[in-house]
């Protein structure tokens, strides 16, 4: 890594928040391991996220992950550490689209459980059970197919890039929840402190890094 890559690491503080939600609605047991696995990945997160001023639009800080998800250590270190949010409990990974897709299917390969897109509006073909919401910018909707895949009853982790006013986390917790499943946690890899996102989620909080 050279140093112009280095002044656009986002300056982030890794903290030990595993299972811990906004609530405080209890906290899940780490397995052996677990805190390494974070510490690993928090580091990776740190050294190679990339923030952007006023992007998409003035005021907003943007945490471009992407350059984490092409780092092949760095990949892998995210995906297990999320995967251990799992505890073994979620039978099955949400992966919010689209930045979450990316995180999806590794996290439920390691977890060792099936993978759920959670859809941006207008994207699957009906019938779909849809949860409209607010974000940091604009407004937006996110859907599961209505009766494609059975969803009562399953042990849900969702995952996510970014939490930062918890909206689009919100709004999955509620899709999921009015289709019948239980969710057990939401896993990011990066939540923004300043937006209160984590007071909103109802869920077990899991967050690699906070900025
Ligand atoms: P929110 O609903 O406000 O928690 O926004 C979370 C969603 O929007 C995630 O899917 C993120 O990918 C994206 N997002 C919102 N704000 C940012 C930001 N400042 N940097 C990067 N991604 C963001």
């Amino acid at each position: 890594m050279d140093a112009a890559q280095m002044s656009e690491g986002i300056p982030v503080t890794e903290q030990d928040v595993t299972g811990e939600s906004g609530t405080g609605r209890g906290r899940t047991a780490d397995g052996p391991g677990d805190a390494d696995l974070r510490r690993r990945a928090a580091a990776s997160v740190q050294r190679l996220t990339r923030s952007v001023a006023d992007f998409p639009q003035p005021g907003v800080q943007f945490a471009d992950l992407t350059p984490v998800f092409a780092d092949a250590t760095g990949l892998r270190e995210v995906i297990d550490a999320l995967a251990a949010a799992a505890h073994g409990r979620a039978d099955l990974v949400a992966g919010i689209d689209a930045r979450g897709f990316l995180l999806g299917s590794g996290v439920a390969l390691a977890a060792g459980t099936g993978v759920l897109a959670v859809r941006k509006q207008g994207k699957l073909p009906p019938p779909v059970l849809s949860q409209t919401y607010q974000l940091e910018y604009g407004k937006a909707g996110l859907e599961v197919p209505a009766d494609a895949i059975a969803l009562e009853g399953r042990r849900v982790l969702v995952v996510d890039d970014v939490l930062a006013t918890g909206g689009t986390v919100c709004a999955t917790v509620d899709l999921l929840t009015r289709a019948g499943a239980e969710v057990i946690g939401v896993a990011v890899v990066m939540e923004l402190e300043g937006l209160g996102g984590r007071d909103r989620l109802t869920v077990p909080l899991t967050s690699l890094v906070a900025v």
